[in-house]
C-alpha cells in the first residue's frame, strides 16, 4: 500500500488530502505535514491588514479536521526532501514516501529590495498571516497620524490583486473616517499598465482599474520599479523618492529553501516544474500543487513580473494531482487529467469591487486570445467575496474539496476545474514498488 505525503495545508494542499482520501481506500496511508497548525484562507488577509476582519475568522485548526477523517497530521516544518531516496525531513522526523504532493505556497523574497518589510524593513505585507496582524497594528497607528500612503508591488511580484484591493480599500476606510484629504495615496506597480495583473490583462480590466483608481484620486505609477527604501522614503529605479508614512508592497515569491537546496527538484527561484499532469518531469514520486509550481509568464515585460495563481486554480492543480495519483495506483479507472486553470476571482473595494473571469486565465501563446474573459464591477461583488471566503472555510471544515454542487455550479458558467490530458503529453509511470 501506498503512503502518500502532502506537504502544506493552505488552499491547495488541505482540499487535495481530502481529495486523495476521498478517492484512495484505507490501507492507503495519506500524511498531511505544515509548518503551522492553521490553515489560513490568505485571499482574507488584506481585510485582515486593514481591520475589516479578525484573522481567527478566516482560520481553521487543522488537526481536528483532518484526523478524524483518517488523514495523518504532522504540524511541523519540512526541512529536507530527498526525491532519490524519496524521504522527509523535518527538524524531529524522517518520512518515507510513495509520493509526494509538493504544496508549500510561496516563500516571500524580501530581502530583493533593501528596506523591504515588515520583518527587517520599513512596509508592510499581506502575504501571511503574521504579516497581516503587523500591517493592522500599523494601520491603526497610521490612523491616528496619517500621511502619504503608498501601495503596489515590487519587481518580480505575481500577485497584484491584492495591492489593488489594498489601496482602493483604505481608500474607502480613510473616506469613512474623514481622514481622506490627509492622506495622498500612490500606487506603484513593475506592471506595465495598471490591470495588467501579470496576465497581459483581461477584458477591461485595464480600462476599469484605471478609471477606478483616477475616479478614487490615486496616484498610479505604472512600469515603475522600486530600487529600495528607507524608514521614510520609497526609491524609485528612476531616481525619484516617495515619501511615505504607511506602505504597503507586495514582495515577489520563490520556493521554500528545502526545494531549492534539493538538486534538481525546483527551478532557480524554486519553483517545481511540473507535466500536465503536475507530475514532476524528472521524480515520478513527486507532485507539484499551487504556489509553488512553475508557470511561465505569457509574455515579457520591461520590469520582470510573475504570473499569478490564484484560489480555483491551486485548487484544480490539487485536484487533478490526486486524481492522477490515484490513477496510478490503480483506485480510479480513467484519463490523466490537467487543471484547465479557468478562474473567476473577486475584488473588494469596500463600496464596489471587480470580478474576473478567465478562461484559461493564460491567454493562448499562439493566438494571444482566451476562450472568455469578462471584468464586471459592481458593489455586489463584494458580497459575492465574503460568501465565496464563507463557502470555502465551510467545504474545508466538511472535509470536502470540491463538493458535486460546485462543480455544477461551474459548470454552469461554463467553467470547469480539470480537462483530460492530451495525448502523448502525459507519462504514465508504472510503479511496482508500490505493493510494499
Ligand atoms: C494577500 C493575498 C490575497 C489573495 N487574494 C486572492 C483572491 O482574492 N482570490 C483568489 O483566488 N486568490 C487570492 N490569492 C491567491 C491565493 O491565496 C493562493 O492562490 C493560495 O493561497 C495558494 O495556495 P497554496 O496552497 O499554494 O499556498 P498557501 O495557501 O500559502 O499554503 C501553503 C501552506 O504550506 C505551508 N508551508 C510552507 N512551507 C512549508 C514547509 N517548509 N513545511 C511545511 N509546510 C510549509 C504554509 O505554512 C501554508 O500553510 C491571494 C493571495 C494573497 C497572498
Amino acid at each position: 500500500m501506498a503512503h502518500i505525503v502532502v506537504i502544506g495545508a493552505g488552499l491547495a494542499g488541505l482540499p487535495t488530502a481530502y481529495e486523495l482520501r476521498h478517492l484512495l481506500s484505507r490501507p492507503h496511508k495519506i500524511t498531511l505535514i505544515s509548518n503551522t497548525s492553521k490553515f489560513t484562507f490568505l485571499p482574507s488577509l488584506p481585510w485582515v491588514g486593514l481591520g475589516l476582519t479578525q484573522l481567527e475568522k478566516v482560520q481553521l485548526e487543522v488537526s481536528e479536521l483532518v484526523t478524524k477523517r483518517g488523514i495523518e497530521w504532522l504540524p511541523e516544518a519540512v526541512t529536507q526532501l530527498n526525491p532519490y531516496t524519496q524521504t522527509i525531513h523535518t527538524d524531529a522526523h524522517a518520512l518515507d514516501y510513495d509520493y509526494v504532493v509538493i504544496a508549500t505556497g510561496a516563500e516571500l523574497a524580501l530581502d530583493i529590495v533593501p528596506g523591504l518589510g515588515p520583518d527587517n524593513g520599513f512596509t508592510q505585507s499581506v502575504c501571511n498571516p503574521h504579516h497581516a496582524l503587523m500591517a493592522n497594528i500599523a494601520w491603526q497607528n497610521f490612523l491616528q497620524h496619517p500621511g502619504p500612503l503608498v501601495v503596489g508591488a515590487v519587481p518580480g511580484a505575481s500577485c497584484f490583486g491584492p495591492a489593488y484591493e489594498f489601496a482602493l480599500l483604505a481608500d474607502f476606510i480613510l473616506r469613512q473616517q474623514g481622514l481622506r484629504d490627509q492622506v495622498p495615496i500612490t500606487f506603484v506597480t513593475p506592471e506595465p499598465y495598471a490591470g495588467h495583473l501579470g496576465i497581459g490583462g483581461m477584458a477591461n480590466s485595464s480600462q476599469l482599474v484605471t478609471e477606478l483608481m483616477a475616479e478614487r484620486e490615486v496616484e498610479v505609477l505604472e512600469n515603475t520599479a522600486i530600487s529600495r527604501i528607507t524608514s521614510q522614503d520609497i526609491i524609485l529605479a528612476n531616481g525619484h523618492q516617495l515619501p511615505f508614512r504607511y506602505s504597503m508592497l507586495l514582495p515577489p515569491f520563490r520556493g521554500p529553501r528545502f526545494i531549492r537546496e534539493a538538486v534538481g527538484l525546483g527551478d532557480a527561484n524554486g519553483f517545481i516544474p511540473v507535466l500536465p499532469t503536475y507530475q514532476h518531469p524528472t521524480f515520478p514520486s513527486v507532485y507539484g500543487a499551487g504556489v509553488v509550481t512553475q508557470l511561465a509568464p505569457p509574455e515579457a515585460t520591461p520590469i520582470p513580473i510573475g504570473v499569478p495563481k490564484t484560489g480555483q486554480m491551486v485548487e484544480a492543480m490539487g485536484m487533478a494531482v490526486a486524481h492522477n495519483i490515484a490513477l496510478e495506483l490503480g483506485a480510479v479507472f480513467a484519463q490523466s487529467v490537467s487543471p484547465t486553470l479557468e478562474a473567476i476571482c473577486f475584488a473588494d473595494f469596500g463600496d464596489t469591487g471587480l470580478l474576473f473571469l478567465a478562461d484559461p486565465v493564460l491567454p493562448d501563446p499562439e493566438t494571444g486570445k482566451r476562450r472568455r474573459a469578462i471584468t464586471l464591477g459592481g458593489r455586489w461583488v463584494s458580497w459575492m467575496k465574503t460568501a465565496f471566503e464563507q463557502y470555502f472555510l465551510a467545504k474545508m471544515r466538511w472535509g470536502s474539496a470540491v463538493p458535486w454542487f460546485e462543480r455544477l455550479g461551474l459548470r454552469a458558467v461554463g467553467l470547469s476545474l480539470l480537462e483530460p490530458v492530451p495525448q502523448g503529453e502525459h507519462r504514465s509511470v508504472h510503479r511496482d514498488a508500490l505493493s510494499h
